[in-house]
């Protein structure tokens, strides 16, 4: 063990040039004034948004809009090697696209608001520094000069002993080592990372409530973590305490995948001499495959990324809709009772997250989509399908443009009265139902074949006499006659066979929503038009 002295020397000898103290460096972040809860969402810049981030950075703005507090978006760039040109940008604004916004933090690649910055890591390596020198000087932390290839061995030999592995304890080579060979080290330019000096007790456990999974127990922390790598730059383990702490972050909303670390950083908390804060550890979006549960992955799923919802037009409200249906277990009575209400008003609560799991399901998620689709008004969809196509589906989206109230006329098929059409789950699906409005998209299709219901010297039949008494003007209930007793005076039994021939001469599908409505959109001319170039394709 080094003396007091010793570690002070050792401190001044790592960090020569730091002259802040803790303290200077706490003053520069007063204690804030919100009542609110402070939370951040901090994820890596590594060019990829996974659907996971979306539900976190939701969690963490709704959580601290509800509580008129803070949120705040730190970017957690500390592992170079796997960050991307552009990163934070992607973030900040893939999180915009689904309406989640922060009110500090980082908004650009390199611009930020608020006081409590730098809201960067990489920005942040003097506060780190001024932190692990005060941890050395007090004798919690300490320069360790093990080589990979000697973590390897060491790794290795824990293995065959069977005990735990890791640098802890005897197997810390340099936790207690010689000023001496420490001064000459470091005189002679080795590499060195700085280690927690762990005081923490394997065969000791604690109990502690996380906010989301309970009370639990947990055994302490005996490893010496790394805290700043041999490039300076923080573990997550050592920028977590300190970030937060400086930030004022109330309480710590993060992935279920830290919850093995929290000994350590409750140990980091203590030997910084900071509060402990309060945890809530979310479990990570799972997906059932082969009756099992596991998280959905960036490299597995398609459905991960954002960019699969942004590319097919999924309504970002229908996704959040949805993400707070995962995230709390009330929300679906919650919706029932209150259908016309803004998600504003449902209030997301720690207790009621699902500590074991949450599963996210595509079907499902089209459903909430659909249903919320279901809820537009024809010039809703109009416009958000434009805004859809501009950038995925250029024919579409000119096509939109140039027929704008014909397309308005299109969406407004069965979308007020009784019965609402559900079938848009997403802006993508527009090209589908507009086509068979538009002959050039229509030709594309195959025309189905009923022949096998009813015959062709039947469909010609049925057709010819309905050309003849077609009115555009008919209402619904006079048009509905007039099929009924076509198809009594042709001798059909049922209705609805007669009513597909047109379906099928009229719209190319047998599936479409109501043809009344579809008859009126069309006009006359189309419809006697398809009828016959029906008729004739069957000559
Ligand atoms: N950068 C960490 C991550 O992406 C943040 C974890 C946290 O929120 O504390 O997992």
């Amino acid at each position: 063990m080094r003396t007091k002295e010793q570690n002070e020397q050792l401190a001044q000898l790592l960090f020569p040039k730091g002259k802040e103290s803790p303290k200077d460096v706490l003053s520069r972040y007063p204690e804030r004034e919100t009542e609110g809860m402070v939370l951040r969402f901090a994820p890596s810049p590594t060019g990829f948004l996974h659907i996971g981030s979306v539900y976190m950075g939701f969690v963490c703005t709704k959580l601290a809009k509800q509580t008129n507090g803070i949120s705040i978006l730190r970017i957690e760039d500390t592992d170079k090697e796997r960050e991307i040109e552009n990163g934070v940008t992607q973030i900040v604004n893939g999180l915009k696209g689904f309406g989640i916004e922060f009110d500090e933090g980082m908004v650009s690649e390199k611009e930020s608001k608020g006081d409590y910055g730098p809201y960067m890591q990489s920005q942040r390596l003097d506060i780190y520094k001024v932190f692990a020198k005060d941890l050395v000087s007090k004798g919690y932390a300490y320069p360790c000069f093990m080589k990979e290839e000697e973590l390897e061995e060491m790794r290795k030999k824990q293995e065959e002993l069977k005990v735990p592995t890791g640098c802890y304890g005897k197997w810390a080579k340099f936790r207690d080592a010689d000023m001496e060979d420490i001064k000459s080290r470091i005189e002679n330019g080795e590499e060195f990372v700085i280690r927690l000096y762990s005081t923490g007790d394997p065969n000791k456990s604690f109990d502690f409530k996380d906010l989301v999974k309970g009370s639990v127990t947990l055994r302490e922390n005996y490893l010496d973590a790394v805290l700043l790598k041999s490039d300076g730059y923080p573990t997550y383990h050592f920028a977590h305490p300190i970030d937060d702490t400086l930030m004022g972050i109330t309480h710590v909303i993060r992935g279920d995948e830290w919850f093995s670390s929290l000994p350590l950083h409750i140990e980091l908390f203590n030997k910084l001499g900071f509060n402990l804060l309060p945890y809530a550890h979310l479990s990570p979006l799972m997906k059932s495959e082969d009756g099992k549960k596991r998280k959905l992955s960036k490299r597995k799923d398609p459905e991960a990324s954002v960019s699969y919802y942004i590319e097919r037009g999924y309504p970002k409200e229908g996704i959040i809709e949805y993400l707070l249906n995962i995230a709390n277990s009330n929300f679906y009575d919650w919706r029932m009772q209150n259908t016309n209400k803004s998600l504003d008003e449902f209030e997301l609560k720690f207790n009621k997250f699902n500590s074991s799991g949450a599963l996210f399901d595509i079907v499902k998620l089209d459903n909430v989509c659909k249903n919320y689709i279901a809820t537009l008004s024809a010039k809703e969809v109009y416009e958000n399908a434009l805004w859809w196509a501009r950038d995925f589906d250029k024919e579409i989206a000119d096509l939109l443009v140039e027929n704008k109230e014909y397309c308005i006329a299109i969406f407004n098929i069965e979308r007020t009265g009784e019965k609402i059409r559900k079938d848009l789950v997403k802006f993508e699906d527009v090209r589908d139902q507009i086509a068979i409005f538009f002959d050039d998209l229509l030709s594309k299709e195959k025309v189905p074949d009923i022949t096998g219901i009813v015959r062709e010297e039947d469909q010609k039949i049925i057709l010819t006499k309905y050309l003849e008494i077609f009115e555009i003007g008919d209402s619904s209930e006079v048009w509905f006659e007039k099929i009924r007793n076509l198809s009594k005076d042709l001798g059909f039994g049922k209705v609805g066979d007669v009513a597909m021939v047109l379906r099928v001469a009229i719209t190319h599908r047998t599936q479409t929503p109501d043809l009344y409505q579809m008859i009126k959109v069309l006009g006359e001319e189309k419809v006697r038009e398809r009828i016959k170039n029906y008729i004739d394709l069957m000559i």
